[in-house]
């Protein structure tokens, strides 16, 4: 069959890799300039430094699959994310650990008295049947520590205060009694050596897949194919009849330095006060390598209009009503499937990505033109 791919990124580029093994033709079509989708590397003009462009990407993953899968296409380097943050007037490490709570409180305490302190002197026991992120918060961690890692953070990711956002964001107790700062839980973990557009032009490198670049895709081309796998914006393809879906967006600020400017690659800022999440510094992305120069990008988040780049889905309750009338659209178009982040409005880490798209891959493989509108359902 011939196929057309919406999207380069990882979702488009696993299912056409799979999908032209197996003998089909396979055209991509990309709206960006490059490959990768948001996961996109490329080097910095000036200093040379690898940037992940739209933001840090770390792999990891559990699926010993999916890890053999991105080893096939590109050497991974060992990589821990371990993230610190600013708060007032301190520099912290995060998750929030043992030595947070020691640095925060100015105690020496071992695992079960910190423990034993959160539990009776920090949290809000009043609090029985938490509904909201900041009653969970409360309830979890208590004021100081809720005041200094969550809140204003939150409010500037989400553009919305604590109290108004689902207790279900923070499910679990978000510390650790330990001084474990890998910020994953993870068994497989890494970098990928040359960037991970390297590794999605390997994934691409087929003689019955060809890539057009700067083609933005419109639904009348869907009929010179026999099947359409999108992975661009779901509201996008119904041309946004019903309305847009909310996201949130980014704004990047570069600025360079001579040297190392804040010793790690992630600084996130706490204190609703500075305007930015954090600060990613990309070179210690790449220890094995070495630069002089350093470039670093101040991240902002805001809401997202018609023009933006559409970064995280909201999914909030109004989020989630329209997206069941897209879905409820969705499932009665014939020859396309909708894949990925924007095609499901969900965030995916990369892992799950690659996952799903050799899932829907296989599920093409077995139904062909009958594969239904989700492999993954939105909901
Ligand atoms: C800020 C940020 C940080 C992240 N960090 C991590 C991380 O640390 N670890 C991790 O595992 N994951 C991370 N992710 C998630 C990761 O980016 C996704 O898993 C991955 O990008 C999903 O791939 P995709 O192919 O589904 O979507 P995308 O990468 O978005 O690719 C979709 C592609 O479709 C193209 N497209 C859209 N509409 C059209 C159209 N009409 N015509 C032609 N082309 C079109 C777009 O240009 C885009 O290139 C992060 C995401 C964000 C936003």
């Amino acid at each position: 069959m011939h196929i057309l791919l919406v999207g380069a990124g990882l979702s488009g580029a696993v299912i056409g890799r799979q999908l032209a093994e197996a003998g089909h033709q396979i055209t991509i079509v990309e709206a960006r300039g490059h490959v990768a989708g948001n996961c996109h590397t490329e080097r910095d003009d000036e200093t040379g430094v690898m940037v992940h462009v739209y933001g840090p990407h770390i792999f990891h993953t559990d699926d010993a699959e999916v890890w053999d899968y991105v080893n096939r296409y590109e050497t991974f380097k060992p990589y821990k994310n371990r993230v610190k943050t600013t708060s007032q007037g301190q520099v912290f490490s995060l998750p929030i650990n043992l030595h947070t709570i020691n640095q925060y409180f100015g105690k020496t305490m071992r695992p079960e008295e910190a423990r034993t302190f959160i539990a009776e002197e920090q949290a809000d026991t009043t609090i029985e049947d938490p509904q909201t992120f900041e009653e969970q918060a409360l309830r979890f961690v208590g004021r100081d520590l809720y005041e200094a890692f969550f809140k204003g953070y939150t409010i500037k990711q989400w553009g919305v205060h604590p109290s108004e956002l689902p207790a279900s964001i923070l499910k679990r107790l978000p510390v650790r009694f330990n001084y474990d700062d890998n910020y994953f839980f993870h068994r497989f973990q890494g970098m990928p050596e040359n960037g991970y557009t390297a590794m999605v032009e390997r994934i691409l490198d087929h003689p019955s897949i060809t890539v057009h670049l700067n083609v933005r895709f419109t639904r009348d081309k869907a009929g010179d194919y026999d099947h359409v796998f999108y992975a661009g914006p779901l509201d996008g393809w119904f041309d946004y009849e019903l309305g847009r879906l909310g996201y949130r967006t980014l704004d990047f600020e570069r600025f360079t330095h001579d040297g190392d400017y804040q010793g790690c690659a992630v600084m996130n800022y706490g204190e609703e006060a500075v305007p930015y999440t954090r600060i990613t510094e990309h070179k210690h992305f790449s220890p094995w390598e070495s630069h002089e120069g350093s470039v670093c990008y101040r991240e902002f988040s805001r809401a997202c209009e018609p023009d933006d780049i559409p970064y995280y889905p909201i999914r909030q309750v109004k989020e989630k009503a329209l997206l069941a009338d897209y879905v409820k659209l969705a499932e009665k178009a014939r020859g396309v499937t909708f894949v990925g982040r924007l095609g499901t409005y969900r965030y995916l880490d990369m892992d799950v990505t690659i996952r799903e798209a050799l899932d829907t891959a296989a599920v093409f493989l077995d139904k062909g033109a009958e594969t239904p509108a989700f492999v993954k359902p939105p909901l």
